[in-house]
């Protein structure tokens, strides 16, 4: 990566961590999806404890964390009276001089012995933990701790992370408590950050002085040093917003340079014809377009014809029929002798997403074969599945004009295939902005096709504003006509057993009048996660087992997810769309576009680890065929937490929108991008689209006026935070294609 970089800071900043803190160390953090300095400086501290050096027993409040030095005034063993397996409590009183507090620890007897031998050992001890009140008295209850001797020495065998906690809670007065896992414990993150801050001390700050202190905002080192190294939580807290505001401005900057380049390029401008492909296929649709479909398809066509190129996303429920307005703006591309190209997120997709091209197009997307209308064009698809043959004879239909259509994931264009003459990109289930088209956009030098995004993640206007200000928004908002309701009910296994077994009870019903059903699980295999009593295990792999062998036996089964071969997964795809399974047992790969008329239940396992956009667009799979749907969410949980609210709310609304916004509005911190509901990572690192919509707005202009004095990017660190930028966001997209 010799190069890349103009500056000092953004070069120490990706450099690996293997490189700072050896490999075995690295490794480690990778579970934490941390591999660059960048990536643990940005790891922040949950919350932060106060040390031992600022601490006193006898000014502690409820509810703190803390680190405090104090010496074992008694203790007293209270074994376990019941039989096999119940549990004990060890109670001691701890003293500093300043005042007094209780700490508890419980368990099997023999735990007892062992802390009990252990606390009697030192003559004071360090005790990390948080302060509680029990019967109206302060207390903690199982502290970390070690032992020190008259030397301040820790007793006995200490482990790695035990002498690293006594180091840092004996050091400082205020400590960071990151997220961190049993290979990495919090007190080892510290040290590795202190490391890594000692190979950023003395590099100069990218961002002009004159801009950091007009802003208010601490410099560069600084603002990670007051985050890891903590003084107070003022400071600590300055420095986060330094992070936030160089993760807003680079994005800003990044976007309006796009815009300013998307401004300079040309595009092809379409010219609509009344004789061509696109007026045949809207004669013989067999459906009225919606007046959401018509007026979101004007507003295309009148992007179509102007030779700037279009940035647009469409954003619509599952169901609102999206693809058809794509359809459209494809086939005034084609009338115009150009071509476009439908690229989808999966392989799955992409086949579902040729198949039902081909079928709403008929012998309009046959190709020139006998017979055929004179506008005819060919559709082809290319995925990484097919056979060598089958891809040379697309990819010579593609480059010679054949094929006027051309359907893919989103790998296809990172690949070398050459087109005819492109121009219409549609990007289908995409929720970030256009990183692909970058890539066409860079390979091309004269006309630039004209980009359609997709999404069915219903995302509040406002934050559309902000979050993609590149690209100009069209929503769907009906949904058309001849679509079912999906009554949709929550299912508390757990307290009312018998509701389940009515689930798969009622899937035998839907099968019975000829319907299909899917089932989807939160994750392929079994784990640790404790499952009660009596309900069965609900992995994929265990479920499917399960209801073959029981609920469902003799039923068609099928299982579909992410670890399945290619061809598996598309045979079994295949084999539901025909109806040739009755059930399909799958993980959340069916989320997106899937598409199965005849499936008219769902029942979705563990609903209540999913986020509501995620149960939202799942739930639209179902009720697609002109019957009336059956969604189904099961949860194992007593009933009272957030998530059985989110179900509630799932099940209470059919509106997306107004369920995006709920969902905003309970985790404040609405991962539009749909990532985070996944697990995976976001090009939002520290931004909450939500909570710093401001700071975007903020940002937003700045980005403006210092893209305007620098339209060439002459400035090192203009230059640096586009690379970050886009950097991060091809990261994004390669860890999710
Ligand atoms: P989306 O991609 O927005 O989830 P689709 O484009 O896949 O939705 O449309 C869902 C289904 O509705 C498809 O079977 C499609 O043919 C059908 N459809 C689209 N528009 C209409 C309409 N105006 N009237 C009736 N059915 C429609
Ligand atoms: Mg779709």
């Amino acid at each position: 990566m010799v190069g890349l970089w103009r500056t000092e800071a953004y070069r120490r900043l990706a450099t690996p961590l293997a490189e700072v803190l050896g490999a075995p160390t690295a490794k480690a953090l990778v579970l934490l999806k941390l591999e660059r300095v960048e990536d643990l400086m940005g790891h922040l501290p949950r919350r932060y404890l106060s040390g031992t050096e600022t601490t006193e027993l006898s000014g502690l409040e409820p509810g703190e964390d803390v680190a405090l030095v104090a010496q074992v005034a008694n203790m007293v063993a209270h074994p376990a009276h019941g039989g096999r397996g119940s549990r004990g409590r060890l109670e001691l009183r701890l003293t500093d001089g300043t005042g007094h507090l209780r700490a508890t620890f419980f368990g099997k007897d023999r735990y007892l012995k062992f802390w009990q031998l252990q606390l009697s050992r030192g003559v004071k001890g360090i005790f990390v933990g948080k302060i509680s009140v029990f019967n109206g008295e302060l207390q903690m209850s199982h502290p970390n701790f070690v032992m020190l001797d008259e030397h301040g020495t820790i007793v006995g065998r200490a482990d790695e992370t035990k002498t690293s906690m006594a180091n840092r809670v004996s050091r400082s007065g205020l400590v960071g408590i990151y997220p961190a896992t049993s290979k990495m414990p919090t007190w080892q993150i510290a040290e590795c950050a202190d490391l890594v801050l000692e190979l950023l001390k003395g590099t100069d700050d990218p961002m002009p002085a004159e801009l950091r202190s007009r802003l208010g905002l601490p410099e560069f080192y600084e603002a990670y040093e007051s985050i890891h190294r903590p003084e107070s939580i003022e400071a600590a807290e300055l420095g986060v917003d330094r992070l936030k505001f160089d993760e807003a401005l680079s994005l800003q900057v990044t976007m309006a340079y796009r815009r300013r380049d998307a401004a300079n390029h040309t595009a092809a401008s379409v010219t609509r014809r009344s004789d061509g492909l696109l007026a045949a296929f809207d004669q013989r649709l067999p459906f009225t377009l919606t007046d959401g479909q018509v007026e979101v398809g004007e507003e295309i066509f009148a992007d179509l014809a102007r030779t700037r190129p279009m940035q647009r996303l469409l954003q619509g429920e599952v169901g609102s029929g999206k693809t058809v307005v794509a359809l459209r703006a494809m086939l005034a591309e084609v009338d115009s002798g150009r071509q476009a190209v439908l690229l989808a997120p999966t392989e799955v997709l992409a086949a579902q997403h040729f198949e039902s091209l081909r079928s709403l197009l008929g012998d309009l997307g046959e190709g020139q074969v006998l017979g055929a209308p004179d506008d005819a064009t060919e559709v082809v698809l290319v995925t990484g599945s097919q056979s060598a043959a089958q891809r040379r004879a697309a990819l010579a239909a593609i480059a010679d004009g054949r094929a006027g259509i051309i359907v893919g994931t989103h790998a296809l264009l990172s690949e070398t295939v050459s087109f005819a003459d492109l121009g219409l990109i549609v990007v289908d289930e995409q929720h970030r902005f256009g990183v692909e088209q970058r890539a066409v956009l860079q390979s091309r030098a004269d006309l630039v096709p004209h980009l359609l995004v997709m999404t069915a993640t219903p995302i509040p206007r406002s934050i559309a504003m902000t979050v993609f200000g590149d690209l100009e928004v069209s929503t769907l908002r009906e949904i058309p006509a001849g679509r079912q309701d999906v009554q949709t009910t929550v299912v508390q296994a757990k307290l009312r057993p018998g509701w389940l077994d009515r689930a798969w009870e009622r899937i035998r019903e839907e099968v019975s009048i000829g319907r299909q059903a899917f089932v989807v699980c939160p994750r392929i295999s079994s784990n640790d996660e404790p499952v009660p009593d009596g309900l069965p295990d609900p992995s994929v792999e265990a479920l499917y087992e399960y209801l073959a062998d029981g609920p469902l036996a003799g039923l068609r089964l099928g299982v579909l997810h992410g670890r399945l071969a290619g061809g598996e997964k598309d045979s079994t795809m295949a084999a539901f769309a025909s109806g040739d399974l009755d059930v399909l047992v799958a993980t959340t790969v069916i989320e997106v576009g899937v598409d199965v008329p005849n499936a008219s239940m769902m029942v979705i396992m563990d609903a209540d680890h999913f986020g509501i956009s995620q149960l939202h667009q799942l739930r639209g799979r179902v009720g697609r065929g002109g019957y009336p749907g059956v969604c189904l969410l099961v949860t194992y949980s007593d009933g009272t937490t957030d998530a059985d609210r989110r179900l509630a709310a799932v099940a209470a609304s059919r509106d997306g929108f107004e369920l995006a916004e709920v969902d905003l509005e309970q985790r404040r911190e609405g991962d539009v991008f749909g990532a985070s509901q996944s697990g995976g990572r976001t090009t939002l690192k520290l931004l909450r689209v939500l909570d710093d919509a401001e700071l975007l707005t903020e940002s937003r202009e700045i980005a403006e006026m210092l893209v305007a004095r620098d339209p060439d990017k002459a400035s090192d660190w203009l230059a640096d935070m586009v690379t970050h930028t886009e950097l991060r966001a091809d990261a994004d997209f390669l860890e999710r294609s």
